[in-house]
């Protein structure tokens, strides 16, 4: 069975932009976040491409998503820690958790768990234990790979920065880890300081740009290429859709496309997405409906049977649909035949 739609997947693109985090992160050694499933791209697909060009570690957010890398020889950190129900799966060879609370220190030592990843709170206040904790000596004795922090303002020019920035420096040499790792893809571009042992990137793997300084540097990745279902021609003052909320100002060639909500093609792009028949826009007009889209083909001849692609600019598809660039790629759905290039 062959499926309509098809996310076309550019390898090379992939490990450009890893290379070029890679170069910004300095000495450091560049990471990747594969959590949500390679944000939606196809795990185990990202982790061989990325461990061909060089990259070592790699982060999840659950044991569940570790087990599905099983075999891939992936060093993995386990983002979300452990939980009671987790120890089943501690065994894992090459996955170790990011000890986020003192309950799972507690429950890491108990199970006498070996190397691990500690997450401090630098000010965020959504995961990790605090810089009290360390001084009062939670740490102890535990074989700390790497201890990290995360942003809460990496995409901002906020003072919240240089806040984290400072009270993470701080922490050098207090722990016995191994290495410190601060920075996501955003905080990469906040200048070498932020880099410390380890880069964490995740969204600008895959052709995200949080932030200005990254425009020049990342491609694109993942392009929705979609076909064709029907053409029709739409007469003047006849709507299109759901709701009927597109009304012909002329007669418009209008193209059915397989795509909806359960690909992550969500209903913010109703009116404002964009299609390409080669370098020919093709509006999105109406209401995106559950499975069905609804281009302007305009003068194309696009007809039954074609492909289009989808607007693969994330940036832009963020901006125009108002969802974010990290949920247009962690949405992208079950039904797309993943083609890498
Ligand atoms: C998801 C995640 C990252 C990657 O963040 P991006 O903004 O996608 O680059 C890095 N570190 C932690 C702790 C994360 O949860």
């Amino acid at each position: 069975m062959t499926a309509p739609n098809r996310l076309l997947l550019d390898t090379a693109a992939l490990v450009a932009n890893w290379r070029a985090l890679a170069r910004m992160s300095g000495d450091a050694a560049c990471g990747a976040a594969v959590k949500a499933d390679g944000y939606g791209l196809g795990a185990r697909d990202v982790v061989a491409r990325l461990r061909a060009a060089g990259c070592r570690d790699f982060f999840v957010a659950t044991w569940a998503e570790a087990a599905a890398l099983a075999g891939s020889g992936a060093s993995l950190s386990v983002l979300h820690g452990v939980r009671a129900d987790d120890m089943a799966a501690i065994a894992l060879p090459g996955v170790r958790p990011v000890l986020n609370t003192a309950a799972q220190v507690a429950r890491w030592r108990a199970a006498h768990g070996g190397a691990c990843d500690v997450m401090v709170d630098t000010g965020m206040n959504r995961l990790g234990i605090s810089a009290d904790d360390i001084a009062a000596g939670l740490l102890d004795g535990l074989s700390i790979d790497t201890l990290m922090s995360h942003l809460a303002c990496a995409d901002d020019d906020s003072a919240m920065n240089a806040r984290q920035l400072a009270a993470f420096a701080a922490l050098r040499g207090r722990t016995g880890a191994r290495r410190m790792s601060l920075a996501n893809s955003a905080g990469i571009a906040l200048g070498a300081e932020y880099a410390f042992d380890l880069t964490r990137p995740g969204l600008a793997l895959y052709g995200g740009i949080p932030s200005p300084a990254l425009a020049d540097v990342v491609r694109p990745v993942a392009t929705i290429e979609a076909e064709v279902l029907q053409r029709r021609l739409v007469p003047a003052g006849a709507t299109v859709g759901y709701n009927a909320c597109w009304i012909a100002a002329a007669e418009t060639w209008v193209g059915i496309v397989n795509l909806g909500y359960a690909d992550g093609y969500w209903r913010g792009f109703s009116d404002r997405g964009r299609a390409f028949a080669g370098d020919a826009v093709l509006p999105v007009i109406g209401r995106v409906s559950m499975d069905l889209v609804a281009l302007d083909l305009g003068t194309t001849a696009v007809g039954e049977g074609d492909r289009v692609r989808f607007d693969p600019d994330l940036p832009r598809a963020a901006a125009a649909s108002g969802m974010s660039q990290y949920e247009l790629l962690t949405g992208l759905g079950k039904r797309f035949a993943r083609v890498w290039a």
